[in-house]
């Protein structure tokens, strides 16, 4: 095998050890997990399970896998996943008995919503897999941070495939779904954020017997009627274009309810506006609570990371990021939220010269 630009073949080394030597393990992914974060936890506990084996080993989320993505746990995968916001105790508990905590798919550990207190004092070892802008490394015994990949899937599949038992006996089948589905949704089914390696890597998957057909239509054909319903609705009724180029719509909780929406099921609508020409950035907001949570896209030239991080508490990638804006004092109605993101995309684009 070639030597990685990146991945160096002591670094795949150690994580073996760092595996080997633990006794028990906390595969830890962000809230709300996409089918990246899944999809990652999934592959890392195939990887123990068929080539270390020996450990006790559990999948942490803070909330539930989404729908979409739960044809890739089976009953035993399901079984080995502990749910913070379902079972606070039992997440917590394992979690402070860990003595290797792997983290993917998140660039800071308030990522991780309702297990950061119990994560913030583990003395585990740590090691972090992960592809966003702008990690905070100081917890890391060993760290695989590369923000040029398309997920953490393929950074993965590229540590995993570099690891001593993976050269001896290849990868377990059972790594292969999850980490094409994974490629699959962050690069919103090869549309952004795709490489060259990208490609290699998901012909090597294909070869090996990965089912792409299953995966797609899991993800893109099994919606409930009610996401379409309400796409269309938004779409209609509440997007809005600005002058300047700025898109964005506004879900509030009332309206949610009204379409039967659960949580993820408006995944993916924040991208629907990029594709009209004058369009340089797109806002997709829904209401959780006293918070609206904001998702953005932007095309290429314009950073859909700093307007979250300096205006929502957020971040994640050059294109694709997110945050979130805590609802009191003047900003509270969705007529008040609406114009605070014409007041701050304003200003952003004045400040960035656009
Ligand atoms: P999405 O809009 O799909 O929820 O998120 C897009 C990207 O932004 C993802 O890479 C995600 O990790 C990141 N992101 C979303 N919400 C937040 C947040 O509240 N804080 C940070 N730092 N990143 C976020
Ligand atoms: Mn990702």
């Amino acid at each position: 095998m070639r030597e990685h630009p990146y991945i160096s073949a002591a670094d795949t080394r150690r994580f073996e050890d760092f595996l080997r030597q633990a006794s028990v393990i906390g595969i830890v992914t962000h809230t709300r997990p996409d089918g990246d974060a899944v999809g990652s936890s999934l592959a890392m506990k195939h990887f123990i399970d068929g080539r270390i084996g020996g450990k006790t080993c559990r999948i942490l989320l803070d909330t539930e896998a989404p729908d979409a993505v739960r044809f890739l746990f089976s009953p035993a995968d399901a079984q080995d996943t502990l749910v913070h916001r379902l079972d606070p105790a039992a997440a917590e508990s394992y979690a402070a008995g860990c003595d290797l905590l792997v983290y993917l798919d998140f660039n800071q550990v308030s990522r991780t919503g309702g297990l950061e207190a119990v994560l913030q004092a583990s003395k585990a070892r740590k090691i972090l897999v992960d592809h966003h802008l702008g990690p905070d490394l100081t917890p890391y015994d060993l760290a695989f941070s590369e923000t040029g990949v398309s997920s953490t899937c393929e950074l993965l599949y590229q540590i995993l495939s570099r690891c001593p038992s993976t050269l001896e006996n290849g990868l377990p089948k059972a790594c292969l779904d999850p980490i094409l589905t994974g490629i699959t949704t962050d690069t919103n089914n090869f549309a952004n954020s795709v490489f060259g390696d990208t490609l290699e890597t998901v012909s090597a998957l294909l070869d090996a017997g990965a089912d792409r057909e299953n995966i797609l239509e899991h993800i893109y054909n099994e919606y409930p009627e009610r996401r379409i319903r309400l796409m269309g609705y938004l779409l209609d009724r509440e997007l809005v274009l600005t002058g300047r180029g700025i898109a964005y719509m506004i879900l509030d909780a009332a309206t949610a309810e009204s379409f039967g929406i659960q949580e993820g099921e408006t995944e993916g609508f924040v991208n629907i506006p990029l594709a009209i020409d004058r369009v340089k950035m797109s806002l997709f907001l829904r209401q959780d609570g006293d918070q609206y949570r904001v998702s953005i896209r932007s095309k290429k030239g314009w950073s859909a990371q700093r307007l979250a991080v300096r205006f929502f508490e957020g971040g994640g990638h050059e294109q694709a990021s997110g945050g979130k804006i805590l609802l009191g004092g003047s900003l509270q109605t969705k007529a008040e939220v609406a114009a605070w993101i014409e007041r701050c995309t304003e200003t952003f684009l004045d400040d960035e010269n656009c």
